[in-house]
This record gives structure tokens, sequence and C-alpha cells, in this order.
């Protein structure tokens, strides 16, 4: 399943970072998460916490940031981000429709608290 390989994954890296600290849990992961991903918040904390049951990490509070989606215009190379209110996928310089995401499907793991 997809979310849950995502959370494996973000599960590897926060585990492997509070064992280079010797922290003996995980309380907080701050993630980022783009504006286009499909991940739905309350989900990646079930998720979470359904990976990360039995490590130091099982307690720890999804904190989630999303990040806005950068497009760029196929036409005139104009690079822009994607508004949050109109949600138009149409560039701001010329107006072409024809325009493909740089990012915003993406996640990464921005720090984590341990103790
Ligand atoms: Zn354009």
């Amino acid at each position: 399943m997809h979310e849950l390989s995502i959370m494996t994954s973000i599960l590897d890296i926060v585990i492997r970072h509070a064992e280079t600290h010797r922290a003996v849990s995980v309380k907080r992961i701050d993630l980022q998460v783009g504006e286009l991903s499909d991940l739905i918040p309350d989900w990646m904390q079930r998720y979470f916490d359904f990976v990360s049951k039995d490590t130091i990490a099982g307690n720890a509070q999804l904190a989630i940031e999303k990040i806005p989606a950068v497009l760029r215009c196929r036409a005139c190379s104009h690079e822009f981000t994607l508004d949050r209110e109109s949600w138009q996928f149409t560039c701001t310089a010329c107006g072409s429709s024809d325009v493909e995401i740089v990012s915003g499907r993406e996640f990464t793991v921005k720090s984590i608290e341990i103790e």
C-alpha cells in the first residue's frame, strides 16, 4: 500500500537519526508534504502509529506542513507556485494551460524532536 510504504521509509529515516543521537524516544516529527501529494494528514498519523508501534518512535506526533506546488509553463518556461485558492493550472505569465509539475508530490522529514 502506498501510504504504508511511505510511512515505513519516513520511520526508517527517523529511527536512524534518533539512534545516531542515542535517543530513548521520539516525541515529534516535522514533515513537509507537497500540496499535490495525495497523503491525508489524519491517515498519515494512523499509518505511522501502525508501522512505528514497538519502536522508539511509537508515541511520536506528526506535524505536517503542506508546501506549495511549483509548476512550469511549457510555452514560455515561466515557473510559478500553484495558487491554493484558485487551484488554476494555467501559466501566470502567458496564460497557457500547457504546464508541468516541477515539485509538489514529494515529502521530507524536516526535523525530529527526541529525548
Ligand atoms: Zn507561460
